[in-house]
């Protein structure tokens, strides 16, 4: 009895020991073959099986069944499962809850405009921000996503889904930027032409203003689109509601977008939660349009979403309109929302929530 219980542990301690391969790149599993003694084009027929969305070595059929093993043994593939999906009778935007291999779970929104398909993903189990309106803020954090567990999101969705995923937006849970090296790596898996080869210009990154990593990301000159959740044009109002400002206020934050904007050209979205009473009249908008003022931007009104109990109230649609009109008068482009899903609980966050409410009145 005893010799099995330690062979169990030694086991488990193995698999604990195994590296991820999924978030490797190319090279670095150029590298592994190498050490393995296989030749170069090994890599690259594992690197398109990862990519492509197997979840165990079995499936790679044209490797020996000697090399799978030995990969198996060393190597693990991390992957997602569908635990819950919702479908909007308004627009079919479907809505997955994802269960990853410790039992976590994540949200993603599959949207279809137009132009094809486009997902919404997850960078982290929860998130450490706090902002007062939001979902995830509320839900506390739990842990970091590795990359393959953001990649894993986007292939699970076009699995099901039966479509190419053109578009994808890191504004599901989490802050990407507080995931930033695993984020990077994402990226430089989902844009590689041996994998989904989704272009930097068809990925947009949220986020709540994690200063430093602006400047840093704007330096990389990726050609991603940055939206920057601001919802409010000064550090009054702005600290009530998202705690990051106490780090970084608004005028920090936009000088690192003005940056941005400048070292990469690229225009940024400013998003703003319409929230009644709070940071919709004139004078914010008078305020925040002179705030805006020389940066390359785009502002996106979201009638605030009341998820987490707060007594939010969304703006009326006139208000809306009319903060909207303000910003145009002073040479600032703005936009509602187009809200997808509405009848799902779309904005990621809630869904997870939601199964956390349940399992603690279980
Ligand atoms: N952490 C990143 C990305 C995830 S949140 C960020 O904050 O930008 C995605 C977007 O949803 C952000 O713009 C966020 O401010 C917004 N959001 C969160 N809760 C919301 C709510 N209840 N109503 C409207 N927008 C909300
Ligand atoms: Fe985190 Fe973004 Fe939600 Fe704020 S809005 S708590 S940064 S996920």
């Amino acid at each position: 009895m005893g010799s099995v219980c330690l062979d169990l542990e030694v086991s488990q301690n193995k698999n604990m020991e195994k590296q991820d391969i999924k978030s490797m790149t190319l090279e670095e599993i150029k590298g592994i073959m190498g050490s393995l003694g296989q030749p170069p084009f090994r890599a690259l027929q594992v690197y398109r099986w990862l990519q492509r969305g197997v979840s165990s070595f079995e499936e790679m059929s044209d490797l020996s069944k000697e090399l799978r093993s030995r990969l198996q043994e060393q190597y693990y593939i991390p992957s997602v499962s569908i635990i819950r999906k919702q479908v909007s009778a308004l627009d079919g935007t479907v809505k997955y809850l994802f269960g990853l291999l410790d039992g976590e779970c994540v949200e993603c929104v599959l949207m279809q405009y137009h132009h094809g398909y486009s997902v919404c993903i997850s960078s982290q189990v929860g998130c450490k921000m706090g902002c007062t309106f939001c979902a995830t803020g509320k839900s506390g954090f739990s842990r970091n996503l590795r990359a393959s567990e953001i990649l894993s999101q986007v292939q699970a969705a076009q699995k099901d889904c039966g479509n190419r995923i053109s578009n994808i937006v890191l504004m599901g849970m989490g802050e990407p930027l507080d995931n930033y090296e695993n984020v990077l790596r994402f990226l430089e898996l989902v844009s590689s032409p041996e994998g989904m080869n989704i272009g930097m210009r068809h990925i947009s990154l949220s986020t709540c203003g994690i200063v430093d990593k602006i400047y840093d990301l704007a330096d990389r000159k990726l050609q991603l689109t940055l939206s920057v959740s601001l919802h409010a044009p000064n550090d009054k109002i702005r600290v009530k509601t998202m705690p990051i400002n106490r780090r970084w206020g608004v005028e920090e934050l936009l000088k690192a977008c003005r940056y941005y904007g400048k070292t990469t050209g690229r225009r940024i979205s400013f998003e703003y939660a319409m929230i009644s009473g709070v940071n919709d009249s004139d004078s914010c908008a008078e305020e925040l349009a002179g705030r805006l003022h020389g940066i390359l931007s785009h502002v996106n009104l979201i009638p605030v979403n009341n998820v987490t109990g707060n007594g939010y109230v969304k703006s009326p649609p006139e208000r809306l309109k009319r903060f909207i009109k303000i910003l145009e008068k002073k040479g600032i482009t703005a936009t509602v929302r187009r809200t997808l899903g509405s009848d799902i609980d779309a904005s990621c966050g809630q869904l997870r929530r939601r199964m956390q409410e349940e399992e603690m009145k279980a």
